[in-house]
């Protein structure tokens, strides 16, 4: 059984995803920390977002992983848990850059497959119901305001200890929504038979129930 999960940055994807693994006892697949950890690895060696060269060859000396730790996802890159370092403003907006790479994709979306082959999956992202999993049992569209999630993202980036500025959440995030929608290869799109969820004035329960009502 696969559920397939996708939307725009700060949605809420991977909390609603998180809390649905673990009422069914399916696995958790956070390909947006796959992403990212391509693009710490770009960040690391000195490779420019716009270097198509050396992000279609550099991406061969990244070895993604995923390990399962206590029920959580861990993304090994090249032998190192980078989890902890993945979630911050400037891996996600090189992570969105690189991802219009048809090389890096085709990596990464071996990856998902694989795992969803052999598991219960709940697999959130931008392009699992359109192209990673376009046979998945269950589709969701998963999308809120882009005032509203850049909200969650500064009270997430809050919670941190940091002092983010609301305006910029907001602004990086419409950039990344229109480069997620406009990019040539695998663009955010609801699939046509994926059933459409605002989450702005839901609550995580009421956004879980919809989803597990889904289910054949
Ligand atoms: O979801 P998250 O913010 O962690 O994703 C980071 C970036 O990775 C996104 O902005 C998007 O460009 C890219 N991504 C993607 N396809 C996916 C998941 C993420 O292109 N399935």
């Amino acid at each position: 059984m696969n559920i397939a999960i996708d939307g725009p940055a700060g949605a809420g994807k991977s909390t609603i995803a998180k809390r649905i693994a673990k009422k069914l006892g399916y696995i958790y697949v956070d390909t947006g920390a796959m992403y990212r950890a391509m693009a710490l690895y770009f960040i690391r060696s000195g490779v420019g977002a716009d270097d198509t060269a050396a992000i279609d060859s550099g991406c061969e000396n990244a070895d993604i992983s995923i390990e399962y730790r206590n029920g959580e996802q861990a993304v090994i890159l090249n032998g190192e848990d980078v989890t902890g370092l993945l979630r911050t403003e400037e891996v996600g907006n090189m992570a969105s850059a690189t991802s219009v790479n048809g090389n890096v994709r085709k990596k990464l979306v071996q990856l998902q497959q694989k795992l969803a082959a052999t598991n219960d999956v709940v697999m959130d992202g931008r392009d699992i119901g359109t192209v990673v999993l376009p046979g998945a049992e269950v589709k969701v569209f998963l999308t809120a305001s882009s005032a509203v999630r850049a909200k969650r993202r500064y009270d997430e980036l809050v919670a941190k200890g940091e002092t983010p500025d609301i305006t910029k959440i907001e602004a990086d995030i419409r950039e990344r929504d229109e480069r997620d929608m406009t990019r040539e290869i695998s663009p955010l799109r609801q699939a046509e038979d994926a059933t459409l969820i605002d989450s702005s004035y839901m609550t995580i329960d009421e956004v879980v129930d919809a989803v597990v009502d889904l289910l054949p």
